[in-house]
């Protein structure tokens, strides 16, 4: 796997970084990581924690630096793949089920669907 130097992992305990993981990875990297904790706290106050982050992403839109704006965006990344190892979705299956064939809206790719819809 490639791996490279990343923003703000410090703290953590691996050796190396992967770059370029599937969200699959994703969720696996996140379930070794904090597997316990966030089954201990449960959907609900997870999602809790979601919405913070994006309260977080907003303000980085709004003020913050390109790398700030990138950590909040690994932030709710991060936090939804918890709520989806919790909940046990898959993201990789379920983003090939609802994107793979093109826009769930109208089945093309590029959409072409009426753009005062939402696609
Ligand atoms: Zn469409």
């Amino acid at each position: 796997m490639p791996t490279g130097v990343g923003l703000g992992y410090d703290a953590c305990p691996m050796s190396e970084i992967p770059v370029g993981m599937t969200l699959r990875e994703l969720q696996d990297l996140i379930r070794r990581m904090y597997g316990d904790k966030d089954a201990a706290r449960g959907d609900a106050a997870t999602f809790l924690w979601l919405t913070e982050e994006f309260g977080e992403l907003a303000t980085a839109l709004r003020s913050g630096t390109q790398e700030e704006l990138a950590l909040e965006m690994a932030d709710v990344l991060a936090w939804l793949a918890t709520l989806a190892n919790i909940r046990g979705v898959d993201l990789d299956a379920a983003l090939a089920q609802k994107y793979g064939r093109g826009c769930p809206g109208c089945g093309h790719s590029p959409c072409d669907c009426d753009p005062s819809e939402k696609p």
